[in-house]
């Protein structure tokens, strides 16, 4: 199928995207790899596309203060290459192959993913397992949104319709830090069946600030809570029982909830093995 008609302006600025999102039905246009197929498919129609790959800033991969800050046009592939990435930021490296194809890789960015928010996604999962935060520019200015307050509903985000999303930040990792990433998928580079993303801190020989996002399996990332208090006390079969009261999986075209439950277990018990690792 081919798109519906719609007109096209290349941003030269963030002020300027963010006059020309007051456009009804404008939408951002990034790397493309998830909105021209929905375009295409006719899922949307957007009136106009706002290319915002000439804004200038958006594409610095930066350590600040602790954090490293990743523009939102830094490309997959960038990141997934970046030793700095994999230094400071080593989930966000270690979940980086297994979005899409390396095509997909070349082209779509960081922020598009997390603008997205496609539930069955890999980021947005690091995302809130690093406890980051999502720096947004829009009419009334810059915001920062933690990333446990950023994820709305089912493709829907703390992002308004005039929103750019500018950058990820995410704390660096020290030598406490603890990360593990699994996936299920039917063939590399599919959409997660079931992922969990996890980081934490090494506190002795025990965990503290455990963190378990699970994606594919919601809505949003899902945080499992029960679990990670469980976690943080050492017991990994509690954990895998306490699943049971933090995962409520729907049946999709993947699987039925049962089953994505009973794989959630499987995959906690693996990332549970790689947190007691240094990452
Ligand atoms: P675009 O397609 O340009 O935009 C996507 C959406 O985000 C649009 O609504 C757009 O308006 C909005 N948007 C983009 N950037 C911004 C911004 N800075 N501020 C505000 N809004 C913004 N992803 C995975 O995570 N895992 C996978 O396994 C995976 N498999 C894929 C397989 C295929 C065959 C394809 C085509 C895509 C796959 N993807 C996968 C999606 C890919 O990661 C995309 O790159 C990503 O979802 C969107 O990034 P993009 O830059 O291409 O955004």
């Amino acid at each position: 199928m081919k798109p519906a008609a719609f007109a096209y302006a290349k941003a030269r600025s963030l002020d300027h995207a963010v006059a020309l999102l007051d456009r009804d039905g404008a939408r951002v246009l990034a790397g493309g790899q998830s909105l021209i197929a929905t375009l295409n498919m006719r899922l949307s129609s957007p009136s106009l596309l706002v290319d915002i790959n000439a804004v200038p800033g958006l594409d610095g991969i930066a350590r600040r203060n602790g954090t490293i800050e990743i523009g939102a046009l830094v490309r997959h592939v960038r990141a997934e290459r970046s030793a700095e990435v994999a230094a400071a930021a080593p989930l966000i490296a270690r979940a980086m192959p297994h979005i899409g194809h390396a095509a997909i890789r070349n082209r779509g960015t960081l922020g598009g993913s997390i603008a997205f928010a496609d539930p069955a996604a890999e980021l947005p999962a690091c995302l809130l397992a690093l406890d980051g935060e999502v720096d947004i520019a829009g009419p009334a200015g810059p915001r920062t949104v933690k990333a446990d307050d950023f994820f709305h509903g089912l493709f829907e985000t703390a992002l308004g319709p005039r929103d750019v999303l500018t950058a990820i930040r995410v704390p660096a990792a020290t030598p406490a830090t603890r990360i593990g990433f699994a996936e299920l998928a039917r063939r590399h580079g599919d959409y997660a069946m079931v992922g969990l993303a996890a980081a934490a801190r090494a506190d002795g020989k025990t965990l503290a600030a455990v963190r378990l996002v699970f994606f594919g399996i919601g809505a949003t990332p899902v945080r499992a809570r029960n679990a990670e208090t469980a976690l943080t006390g050492g017991d990994i079969d509690a954990a895998i029982a306490a699943l049971a009261r933090d995962l409520d999986p729907p049946d999709d075209v993947q699987a039925t909830g049962a089953v994505k439950k009973h794989l959630a277990g499987v995959l906690l018990r693996r990332v549970a093995r790689q947190l007691a690792e240094p990452a």
